[in-house]
């Protein structure tokens, strides 16, 4: 039976999952299409309830209505309940459960494709929208020695450590406002940098910037940049000249996206023409 996959959010013009997606879904000769439905916050209910449909195998859910999703849905698993935010739903038989890929695709590729293993160490994370706030999960579950928060509108960053203390078991957490980046000590004790901002995206505002300069930024540390179009962005060019190690924010895309797909269809996600079609889609 044909059937369908869906993307929800908005915008979603450039959005590469739909590519990498299908591709995986044709590697398996399977009759499902994934397609984008771009969605504004008062169509979110009606356009999920067509999820229940037989013939629609579930969603990935997107910004802005990572959250707003969570009261539409009928069960949400341990670990998206706690972060507070859904971005796979799965339809089964009627039943609409939602899971959070974001966190463990964020681990996944520290451990794999950079070697890093996060407990004990000290983060300095850039951001605090909804990224930064699954990846303060997936660093508390892994027992980060600390987390310090820097945002652009700083009473944002305050909330959102705020909001996660009671979760936090042996990290420390604290937030700091964006000018306070430079000679804190935060930044040079560090041993991962993880950019939650959109600064870099491409088509964003930001396209183009780095939130940080090579001379700001540790040799020792390990940066990590959720941004992932470019895939080699200009924060992760200005860690380079600083001589520090990198990861970019592709391989946590293309993971979050091979475990919603495992969700849906229950068989194990080609990873390899997913990573192939989705750095194609950058191109
Ligand atoms: P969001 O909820 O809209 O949060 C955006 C964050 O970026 C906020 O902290 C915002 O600060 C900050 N920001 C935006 N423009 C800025 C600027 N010019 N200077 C300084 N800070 C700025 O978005 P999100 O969902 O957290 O996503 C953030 C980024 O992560 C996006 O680029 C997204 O594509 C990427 N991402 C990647 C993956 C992946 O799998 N690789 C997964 C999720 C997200 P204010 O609070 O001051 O506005």
């Amino acid at each position: 039976m044909a059937g369908s996959v869906f993307l929800i959010g908005y915008p979603l013009k450039h959005s590469i999952s739909p590519v990498f997606q299908q591709a995986a879904f044709d590697y398996y000769s399977l009759d499902i299409r994934y397609e984008k439905c771009e969605t504004q916050t008062a169509q979110l209910p009606e356009v999920v309830s067509r999820l229940r449909q037989a013939s629609v195998f579930g969603a990935n859910v997107t910004v802005p209505h990572k959250e707003k999703v969570i009261p539409l849905l009928d069960e949400v698993d341990n670990l998206a309940s706690r972060i507070g935010a859904v971005n796979t739903v799965v339809n089964r038989k009627g039943k609409l459960i939602g899971y959070n890929t974001d966190a463990l695709a964020f681990v996944k590729a520290l451990r794999e494709d950079a070697g890093f293993y996060p407990c004990n160490k000290n983060v300095a994370l850039l951001g605090a929208g909804g990224a930064a706030r699954a990846v303060i999960f997936a660093l508390m579950e892994e027992s980060v020695k600390s987390i310090t928060v820097f945002n652009r509108t700083p009473g944002r960053g305050v909330d959102l450590v705020a909001s996660v203390a009671s979760a936090a078991q042996s990290t420390k957490l604290s937030a700091l406002p964006w000018q306070r980046l430079v000679h804190n000590g935060v930044l040079e004790e560090c041993d991962l940098l993880v950019n939650c901002t959109s600064v870099g995206m491409r088509y964003s505002e930001a396209d183009g910037e780095s939130p940080l300069m090579a001379a700001m930024i540790p040799k020792r540390a390990l940066v990590y940049d959720l941004v992932y179009n470019p895939e080699e962005t200009p924060l992760l060019k200005e860690a380079k000249k600083a001589g520090a190690q990198t990861l970019g924010g592709l391989s946590m895309l293309v993971y979050q996206g091979a475990a919603s797909f495992e969700l849906w269809v229950c068989k194990r996600a080609p990873l390899d023409i997913m990573m192939k079609y989705a750095r194609e889609a950058l191109r």
